[in-house]
């Protein structure tokens, strides 16, 4: 495996990896989960979940 040191984004929509230093891949994804927002589907607009 070469992603070591690569993880997801905890958005549990999310199929993005987080961004280094954060256990998120956005802004988005952050707010949206601490807010417990309920959404169908990501919006972070990263290629995996567009
Ligand atoms: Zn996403
Ligand atoms: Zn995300």
């Amino acid at each position: 495996m070469a992603d070591e040191g690569r993880k997801k984004c905890k958005h549990n929509l999310c199929e993005c990896e987080a961004e280094e230093g954060s256990d998120y891949c956005s802004r988005f994804c952050e707010d949206a989960q601490k807010a417990k927002v309920t959404a169908i589907r990501c919006d972070c607009q990263h290629a995996p979940c567009s």
